[in-house]
């Protein structure tokens, strides 16, 4: 069985079978875990043990080419909860 769709980490940049990472939406300037997979919108992609680092450095403006930096509360709220 291949796998054709490969993700990149946006903090450590590797490439992933998507399973590996989390995907992330920009949903009203808030950073959304997309756990069932599916949800519209522009997805980005990290590692869970990359979250922390990505909300550190502020990497999600970037990978979402936002024009503020996007609200990260919720996807905090979700890593806490694990
Ligand atoms: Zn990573």
């Amino acid at each position: 069985m291949s796998i054709k769709a490969i993700r990149t980490c946006i903090v450590c940049r590797k490439s992933e079978n998507p399973s590996a990472l989390i995907r992330l939406t920009l949903v009203d300037g808030k950073v959304i875990p997309d756990l069932k997979g599916g949800a519209p919108g522009r997805g980005a992609w990290l590692h869970r043990e990359c979250a922390e680092s990505a909300i550190q450095r502020g990497s999600f403006k970037f990978a979402f080419k936002a024009t503020s930096a996007p609200d990260v509360s919720e996807l905090i709220n979700r890593l806490d909860n694990k």
